[in-house]
């Protein structure tokens, strides 16, 4: 097999029995969300490049580094082709699709939810890809409908506690902190900028270069040796306002009330630009370095800096791939295996098989049908290997007489029943 085609790297293919895990979990999610009232939105993977240059932020890692972005073809010589970019996450679509198709007219907030590939040009590692998948939330609209509402934040957040514990996930951390606003920031960033220009000489280079173009990601470095320089840097808590201020301690006065457990950290800050006051993180202690199952925070500002109305919005995503390895390392999800292998004997008898096994699938029994060319053996072999419960052997007699033997592949028990009492007989036995 000289020079086969692999998979792109980064990328990778998910194969069953992992893709029943995928299904159950956005099985659960949609189930989940639909209880609050959210509804699914699909932007397209495709978008302008400005967008996530204007969203995410141009001096981020993610834009900066990691998008997979290239000029498309111009339709005459005389035109210039237009940047494209795979999205790199899905919020920013969201916002975009919000102001084109104006959905402030529509009453009340817009509870959005999303389920869809992302893509980022990161180095590859356990948890890390450039194809990943998130799951994500969005809730947006006019101040008016209270979009800036601190009860939309717990509404949120309470909405994923839920999820991971229906999903059935122990042990996760809620980290939680207030990353400011427009008011407020911009004397936050100065002091920071004030403070890191006598030490950051003393720090790792990606500090370095952060000072210059993006001080907030400092906090967020992970280098043990910059670790005690980064604790004495001014906190953003002591330079919020006022209302930023009340905001936060709504959102864990709330958040207390609905016995959602917390932890502040003052060095959360997100990667992303567009965040403002609440941010998050829900971590996992099973995931190791790249811990965070999901991110989010309000972007109250996002809307308008992408050209649309005050549209004031929170929303979170999640890594599908790291809640399914969580799910994996904690409880995993059992196959729901065929009940029946239909095993076809004998020559003219896979159309018999066929009409059989269509009217049990009608039924709702999961039916693996053999080919009439295989002997008994190999039919019986083949119906243990796959798991079947059952099989249910189709010759010429059976199809003849309508009476069809059926062997219980777990007790090795075989009796006779009539085409019509089959799917019955495999459902009342578990
Ligand atoms: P972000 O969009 O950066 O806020 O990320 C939200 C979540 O997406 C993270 O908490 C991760 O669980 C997941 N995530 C981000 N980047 C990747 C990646 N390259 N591979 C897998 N999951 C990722």
């Amino acid at each position: 097999m000289a020079n086969s085609i692999r998979a792109v790297r980064g990328t990778r293919d998910l194969l069953p029995p992992e893709t029943e895990t995928w299904n159950f979990v956005e099985a659960a999610v949609r189930d989940l969300f639909r209880v609050y009232n959210f509804q699914e939105i699909r932007t397209p993977v495709l978008e302008d490049l400005q967008l996530f240059q204007r969203s995410v932020g141009e001096e981020t890692d993610i834009v900066s580094k990691e998008m997979f972005a290239w000029e498309d073809r111009a339709r005459a010589q005389s035109e210039k082709g237009q940047w494209l970019a795979l999205r790199p996450e899905n919020t920013a679509g969201v916002v975009r699709a919000y102001i084109e198709h104006k959905l402030w007219e529509r009453p009340g907030l817009q509870r959005f939810y999303y389920i869809g590939p992302q893509f980022r040009r990161e180095r590859p590692q356990k948890g890390r890809y450039r194809q990943f998948y998130q799951i994500g939330a969005e809730v947006i609209g006019p101040s008016a409908a209270g979009s800036e509402s601190p009860s939309v934040d717990v509404e949120l957040l309470e909405m994923l506690a839920s999820l991971l514990d229906r999903l059935g996930i122990q042990g996760w951390n809620l980290n939680l902190n207030s990353v400011g606003c427009a008011n407020d920031r911009p004397i936050y960033l100065q002091a920071l900028r004030d403070a890191l220009k006598d030490v950051v000489h003393a720090m790792c280079v990606d500090c370095q270069r952060r000072a210059e173009t993006n001080p907030l990601r400092v906090l967020d470095c992970k280098v043990p040796e910059d670790q005690p320089v980064i604790e004495k840097l001014p906190r953003m808590n002591d330079y919020l306002d006022a209302s930023c201020r009340a905001h936060f301690a709504e959102v864990q006065k709330i958040l207390s009330a609905v016995s959602v457990p917390f932890t502040l950290d003052h060095r959360l800050v997100r990667g992303l630009d567009y965040y403002t006051r609440t941010a998050f993180e829900f971590t996992h202690g099973a995931l190791g370095s790249q811990n965070a199952i999901l991110g989010g925070g309000r972007y109250d500002g996002l809307s308008e800096s992408l050209g649309g109305p005050p549209a004031p919005g929170i929303g979170f995503a999640i890594g599908e791939d790291r809640l399914v390895m969580t799910l994996q390392e904690s409880a995993g999800v059992s196959v729901r295996p065929a009940d029946v292998y239909v095993a076809p004997l004998g020559a003219g008898m896979n159309v018999h098989a066929a009409k059989l096994a269509r009217e049990l699938r009608r039924q709702g029994v999961a039916v693996i049908t053999g080919d009439e060319t295989f002997k008994l053996k190999k039919s019986l072999e083949t119906a243990s290997k796959l798991g079947a419960r059952f099989a249910l052997i189709l010759g010429e007699n059976e199809a003849n007489s309508g009476q069809f033997a059926l062997k219980n592949l777990s007790t090795g028990e075989q009796v006779t029943v009539g085409a019509n009492a089959i799917a019955a007989r495999v459902k009342a036995i578990a």
